[in-house]
C-alpha cells in the first residue's frame, strides 16, 4: 500500500526509489523502538503480537536518506541499502526548479523561517 501523500519524492516516482528499511528477524529482539520512532504519518513498521518482532509494512513510506532507526536499533536489525552514493545521485537527478518551488511553497506556508538578513551559507557540493 502506498499513500498518495508519498507517491512522489521530489517529483520522483516513489516506486522507482530503491530506499526503505529491512529488518533480520532473528536480530530483532522486538523492543519496538522502531515502531514508534517511525514518524506518525509515515509509519513504515507495524508490530507482530504474538512473535514480538516488528514488520515492515508500508517500505515506501521510508523517507528517502533517513536512517533513524537503523542507527538507533542496538541489536543492528535494520538495514538499508550499501550504497552511500545512491541519495547523492537521486538528490542530483531533482530539477532545480522542483527544489524552487517546494521551496517558495513551504516559505508561503511557514513565514516564519523566512529569514531576514545576512547568513552564512555552506556552498553545494
Ligand atoms: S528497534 Fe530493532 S530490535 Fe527493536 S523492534 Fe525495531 S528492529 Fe526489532
Ligand atoms: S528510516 Fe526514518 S522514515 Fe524510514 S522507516 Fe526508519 S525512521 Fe521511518
Amino acid at each position: 500500500m502506498l499513500d498518495p501523500f508519498f507517491s512522489k519524492w521530489h517529483g520522483i516516482d516513489r516506486t522507482t526509489i530503491e530506499w526503505g528499511p529491512k529488518i533480520d528477524p532473528e536480530k530483532c529482539t522486538g523492543c519496538g523502538l522502531c515502531v514508534v520512532t517511525c514518524g506518525e504519518r509515515r509509519n513504515v513498521f507495524g508490530y507482530d503480537v504474538e512473535a514480538k518482532k516488528a514488520v515492515v509494512m508500508a517500505p515506501l513510506h521510508c523517507m528517502v536518506g533517513c536512517d533513524n532507526c537503523a542507527m538507533g536499533c542496538l541489536w543492528d536489525a535494520i538495514t538499508f541499502p550499501d550504497d552511500t552514493e545512491y541519495v547523492r545521485r537521486l538528490s542530483r537527478s531533482i530539477p532545480k526548479h522542483q527544489i524552487a518551488l517546494e521551496l517558495e511553497k513551504k516559505l508561503q506556508d511557514n513565514p516564519h523561517l523566512v529569514v531576514e538578513g545576512e547568513s552564512e551559507q555552506p556552498s553545494r557540493r
